[in-house]
């Protein structure tokens, strides 16, 4: 066995590798580009080498950079994860040709599946049933639209060399054919370099269903398998579950021998997968299911198979890299139970899925046991940024059946609470609510169908918006046995006006009053003649009622059943200046003055910053309420308690 190995990955999938290997007493080597130097996996490999700048043209793609690494740390092997170099044959013959073992099929193999077309051909070649359609090398526009009348619309044209859902496009008649090639064509050159295409019936009520393949160096192939990969969105995947929901033993006897005769027809070594279209207008039918393409690699959502099989997937590829026979024969591999993993990404359901950036301030998943699975590279903190792939995590769950793992899913997504960016968690939450997905009928067309239903953006409650008033406002959740003036001691050095709170949801204006009662909770009353509530502040980082609670600069997040409710919060400070009004103005809270900007006799106008104030982990800049003339100010570096005063004003009249 290997004693040491690089990942040439990041995120999620590197700290996958960096987990099994850990476990297996093999030592890690991360690379890490600009945007990574302090990202998890770095933090969890024992050494790690900076490769390049943040692009991927310039660090993970970079072949030749991390071979370097690889040979100055002493590593003996490469795992490429997925994406970015994992199916690139060029990079496994340069990693071969530097001494290095590729944790991963021969070049060769990937070389025969690389490309769709080349791929089917082979396959059918083998015996294995290939989507109808024309996968040959001519590519003429005549040729191509008399091979789409003879399969019959509606047709799917593919981008050969295509991936990721790119490079697709469904035509429904021989009218808008040759429009529809030039799209997918220019797509195709720009994505992957090759506008090779080839043309596909397209399948009616499709469902994805894939096989988990696994090859070694001694003629061995087995399958762990099926994957449901049917809930997409323009063909990229959201939930996958395992087993295929109404799967048959007839069925699963066809596909996964299919899928066996697949690999061994180029003698596959590593973990690989092989993705069929199912036909499933007429329940699932031994005769109808086809070869799409194999994926030479570990897959995203290789977790629910290891949930069903209680295999460890990646310590497969290093004992099979390390020519190492199959650990299991394949009676030895047994079914137990069902998966699910919900992909949640920064991307915004509302407003047509666009890719979200931002730093997650707030991050929390429920806690991890046998039967939850967590897999991130991001924790509280981190930035998500345009550079990579924004997914944030995957939740895996796993339950004795599929009702009660979907219901485990349900729960793992309420209780995870991201705030700093916008995520996806509400529109999986209603998936898996759903009453099609729930009874397992789903097509890839089923999120499409339901788009408009699954996105709507939910309304918080009144009861929630007083609850992010209420913390909005400053006010402290007391200590137990303290005397309750002290937990709102800020308060008490503020005019009746300071317990105001100002917060937006989205464009529209809140306003509250928050007044404090001699039990330590709070009097919050909505807007002028809204509903008064009694609530308690809840704990930094904790929940009021079963409502989450997040703050962090400039807002408040609130969590409940799945959703997230953003709240801009009207600077406090500016509210503080309010408050106190006239010739001063007073701090808000406890905080260090990092800086001060005037001195005594500066003439200052309304707006312009006077000092900063570092308090709660935060910088706040404390501006001017008003036009004046600074008579004092506190020194820099002086620590404040809430009420203390920070700038004096001559008095108008002397001015
Ligand atoms: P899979 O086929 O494993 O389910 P997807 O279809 O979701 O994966 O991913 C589409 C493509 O994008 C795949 O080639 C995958 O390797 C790549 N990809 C997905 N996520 C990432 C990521 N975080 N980093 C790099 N590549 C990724
Ligand atoms: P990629 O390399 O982008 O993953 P695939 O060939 O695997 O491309 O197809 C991606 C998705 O497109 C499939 O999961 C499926 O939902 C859909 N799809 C592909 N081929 C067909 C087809 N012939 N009929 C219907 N849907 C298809
Ligand atoms: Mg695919």
């Amino acid at each position: 066995m290997f004693s040491k190995i690089l990942i040439a990955n990041r995120g999620e999938i590197a700290c996958r590798v960096i987990r099994t290997a850990r476990k297996m007493g093999i030592k890690t080597v991360a690379v890490y580009s600009d945007a990574d130097t302090r990202a998890l996996h770095v933090q969890q490999a024992d050494e790690a080498v900076h490769i390049g700048p943040s692009p991927v043209g310039e660090s993970y793609l970079r072949g030749d950079k991390i071979i370097a690494a690889a040979l100055e740390t002493g590593a003996q092997a490469i795992h490429p994860g997925y994406g970015f170099l994992s199916e690139n044959p060029d990079f496994v013959d340069a990693v071969e040709a530097a001494g290095l073992t590729f944790i991963g099929p021969s070049g060769a193999s990937i070389r025969a599946m690389g490309l769709k077309d080349a791929a089917k051909r082979l396959m059918e070649k083998a015996g294995v049933p290939v989507v109808p359609g024309y996968h040959g090398e001519d590519q003429g526009l005549v040729l191509l639209a008399g091979k789409a009348k003879e399969i019959g619309y509606p047709v799917l044209i593919k981008a050969r060399a295509g991936g990721g859902g790119k490079g697709m496009r469904r035509v429904e008649t021989a009218e808008e054919f040759a429009e529809a090639m030039a799209g997918a064509r220019r797509e195709a050159k720009a994505a992957f370099g090759d506008d090779s295409v080839l043309v596909e019936k397209y399948v009616d009520k499709p469902r994805h269903i894939e096989v988990q393949v696994f090859g070694d160096n001694h003629g061995n192939a087995v399958h762990l398998f099926e994957r449901d990969c049917s809930a997409q969105r323009r063909h990229q995947k959201v939930i996958e579950e395992a087993p295929a929901p109404g799967m048959t033993r007839e069925m699963r006897a066809a596909m996964t021998a299919a899928a066996v005769k697949a690999a061994k027809a180029i003698k596959y070594s590593g973990a690989g997968t092989i993705e069929f279209i199912v036909d499933a207008s007429d329940g699932l039918k031994p005769d109808r299911f086809w070869f799409m393409e194999m994926n030479t690699r570990l897959q995203v959502e290789h977790p629910v198979t290891e949930m069903v099989t209680g295999v460890d997937l990646v310590e497969w590829q290093l004992r099979v890299a390390a020519g190492e026979a199959l650990p299991k024969s394949q009676n030895q591999i047994a079914l137990d139970g069902h998966a699910f993993e919900a992909r949640i990404y920064a991307e915004d359901p509302a407003k047509g899925f666009l890719p979200a950036t931002g730093t997650l301030h707030h991050l929390q998943f429920p806690p991890q046991d046998t039967e939850l699975r967590v897999e991130t590279g991001v924790r509280a903190g981190d930035v998500i940024s345009p550079f990579y792939d924004p997914m944030i995590a995957k939740l895996v769950v796993h339950a004795g059946d599929r009702t009660a793992a979907l219901q485990a899913m349900d729960a793992a997504l309420a209780g995870t609470q991201i705030a700093g960016s916008v995520t996806n968690i509400s529109f999986l939450a209603a998936l898996a609510r759903d009453a099609d997905f729930a009874a397992g009928d789903v097509d890839t067309g089923l999120i499409g169908r339901k788009q408009d239903c699954l996105t709507v953006s939910a309304e918080p409650s009144e009861k929630i918006v007083a609850l992010a008033a209420l913390v909005a406002s400053g006010a402290r959740a007391r200590s137990a046995g303290a005397d309750p003036w002290d937990a709102i001691s800020g308060y008490a050095h503020f005019h009746a006006l300071a317990r105001r709170a100002r917060l937006k949801s989205g464009e529209a204006a809140i306003m509250a009053h928050v007044a404090p009662r001699a039990d330590g909770r709070f009097e919050v009353s909505l807007g002028e003649n809204g509903r008064t509530y009694v609530l308690a502040v809840p704990a930094a980082g904790g929940a009021a009622d079963g409502i989450g609670v997040a703050l962090w600069p400039g807002h408040a997040t609130l969590f409940e059943g799945g959703q997230a409710y953003n709240f801009a919060i009207s600077d406090p400070l500016a509210q503080a200046a309010d408050a106190a009004g006239g010739d001063s103005m007073r701090a808000p809270m406890p905080g260090l003055v990092k800086l001060v900007r005037v001195t005594a006799g500066d003439a200052v106008l309304k707006g312009q910053p006077l000092l900063v104030l570092e308090a709660m982990k935060m910088e706040h800049t404390i501006a001017a309420s008003h036009d004046g003339i600074v008579a004092d100010i506190v020194a820099e570096g002086a620590q404040v308690t809430d009420g203390t005063v920070l700038v004096r004003f001559v008095e108008a009249e002397a001015a």
